[in-house]
């Protein structure tokens, strides 16, 4: 293998703050970095972002660099990529490793292929192999019927890291470290997309991705009238309410709402499942929690496989008695 060193992870920085799957990478990154007995990195971009690169050397990084440019949702994936591939041929780390966010989806593809590299997307776990040194990435396939483990070749050896499958690092603000700028500039010409026009979405309460308990509901709910108790739950546990393809199809919920291979892949606490049938494209997004609840009419329903508690019954019965005891049971 070639002779790179460091763990590099690509921190995001969203309205001046620093976005928690920053804290994740910083966790997974330690631990990599004291099984490979090398530093830490962490890559921030964005405007006067000192302070948020003072909290990563808190959170564990040995090294913060940072890149004056525009936060993400302001910019170009073409302008993340050109900047993090400037940072990587400087740096020259042996691991990269970004958040399966929006961001790191689009940038570690480009990333990898920019540096002649690979990249292994939505990991839930990283280790070193002790004999060979190399970074084990654990992977779901199948839908989320299995895992599987890759190894790379080359190097750098990029991941993405799902949000929510590792511990956070928890702040220690006495930790001291260098605060580093990178003087990079990119050419006009590396930006090969123009952005025209940026639309925010309203997201529901607490973002997916973030969510230590969600409320998903399914085609069972049968309308948009009946995700009121969904919410009345999640909102009673401090959760959010997500769904399934069906309510987006049907037009009863937006579709940043879904959950799945082709929606928000999420790793909460607690999800409550309810009129869901278990479809893999579904599991694909909800496998990683780490306790699933089940409410569905159909004792067969395919979720049941997957779930750690079940209740069969028709959710409208099912709900308010739910909510009752939870309510009771918070209150005690
Ligand atoms: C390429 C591709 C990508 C896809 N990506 C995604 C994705 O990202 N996310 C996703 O979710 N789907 C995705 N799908 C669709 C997926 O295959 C399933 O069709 C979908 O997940 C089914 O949603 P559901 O379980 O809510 O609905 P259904 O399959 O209709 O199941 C409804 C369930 O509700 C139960 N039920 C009905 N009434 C009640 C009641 N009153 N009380 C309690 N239970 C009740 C039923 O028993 C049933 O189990 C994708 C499909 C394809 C082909």
């Amino acid at each position: 293998m070639a002779e790179n060193k460091g763990i590099l992870i690509c921190g995001e920085v969203v309205d001046g703050k620093l976005a928690a799957i920053t804290a994740e990478l910083l966790g997974a990154g330690k631990k990599l970095s004291a099984e490979l007995e090398q530093p830490l990195g962490a890559l921030l971009i964005g405007k006067d972002i000192e302070e948020v690169a003072q909290e990563t050397i808190g959170l564990g990084a040995d090294r913060a660099y940072t890149i004056d440019g525009p936060a993400f949702l302001d910019s170009l994936p073409d302008l993340y990529v050109a900047l993090i591939a400037a940072a990587c041929e400087k740096l020259q780390p042996s691991v990269v490793i970004l958040g399966q966010t929006d961001m790191g989806r689009d940038v570690a593809p480009r990333l990898a292929a920019k540096l002649k590299t690979t990249a292994v997307l939505d990991c839930v776990g990283l280790e070193i192999d002790p004999e060979t040194r190399a970074l084990l990435q654990t992977r779901p396939v199948y839908g989320g019927n299995a895992t599987a483990v890759w190894v790379t070749e080359s190097q750098p050896q990029i991941a993405t890291l799902r949000p929510r499958s590792v511990m956070a690092a928890e702040s220690d603000t006495s930790r001291t470290g260098e605060i580093e700028p990178l003087p990079i500039v990119v050419e006009d010409s590396a930006i090969k997309g123009k952005l025209v026009e940026t639309v925010k979405t309203e997201v529901e309460g607490i973002k997916l991705e973030d969510a230590k308990v969600i409320v998903a509901g399914g085609g069972g709910i049968g309308g948009p009238e009946g995700f009121e108790k969904l919410r009345e739950l999640a909102s009673l546990l401090g959760g959010t309410v997500g769904v399934t393809r069906v309510p987006c199809d049907e037009g009863w919920l937006p579709l940043t709402m879904e959950i799945g291979q082709t929606g928000r892949i999420v790793g909460p606490d607690l999800y409550i499942a309810v009129g869901i049938s278990g479809a893999p494209q579904h599991m694909a997004g909800c496998s990683g929690s780490k306790c699933i609840v089940t409410i569905n009419k159909d004792p067969d329903a395919n979720l049941f496989k997957e779930s750690n508690f079940g209740i069969v019954g028709d959710y409208k019965q099912v709900m308010p008695a739910f909510i009752e005891k939870c309510r009771e049971l918070l209150s005690s």
